[in-house]
């Protein structure tokens, strides 16, 4: 969110990270400790930008303010980031788990053998009549009709879609368990 620059201590060797709003403000040196008048805010944009983002504040090597304010905006960031991590890892996990165990009532274990021997037994009941028919059917269309797809390979397949998009939510709930987890390194 707010920029960071580098600010060369006087005493020692130490490049201190300081925000714009830290401007005129005292400040303790990560190296020395000793004390640092932050420069003005205009004299802190001219300063090199620290490559490290908002991330490297939570390492705690950001100078600490001696003065008041700065804590507000922070800790509504860190709020923020716990509720919308809990809700995602909660409503996403909650769903992806709904989603997953829907995707296994769908799944029926196909037993080829098994639909061998229906489909024998079926062709077996026929009248001979009947079975040139069906022949003469299936090469005139060229196609196995009823045959052809069993209402569980249907659902089978269905079954492995919504299986991959319930794995989906899990990752983005789990995503959205590491931002709760985030949120307590927000200082
Ligand atoms: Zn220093």
């Amino acid at each position: 969110m707010s920029n960071l620059f580098q600010l060369p201590c006087p005493w020692c060797d130490a490049k201190i990270e300081i925000s714009l709003r830290q401007a005129g403000q005292t400040l303790s040196c990560t190296g020395c400790e000793k004390d640092v008048e932050a420069p003005k805010l205009g004299e802190i944009k001219k300063l090199p930008p620290s490559e490290s983002s908002e991330s490297s504040a939570s390492n705690g090597r950001r100078a600490s303010s001696r003065g008041a304010g700065g804590k507000g905006a922070t800790s509504t960031t860190r709020n923020g980031l716990f509720t919308a991590g809990l809700a995602l890892a909660v409503i996403l996990g909650g769903a992806g788990l709904g989603l997953h165990m829907y995707a296994r009532s769908l799944h029926t274990p196909v037993d080829i053998q098994e639909q061998v021997e229906l489909t024998r037994e079926e062709i077996h009941s026929l009248k001979p009549d009947q079975i040139y028919g069906l022949a003469t059917a299936m090469t005139k269309n060229e196609e196995l009709g009823e045959f052809s797809e069993p209402p569980f390979l249907k659902d089978n397949i269905q079954g492995s879609i919504l299986t991959w998009i319930a794995w989906g939510l899990y990752a983005l709930g789990g995503l959205g368990l590491l931002m709760l987890l985030g949120s307590f390194f927000v200082r």
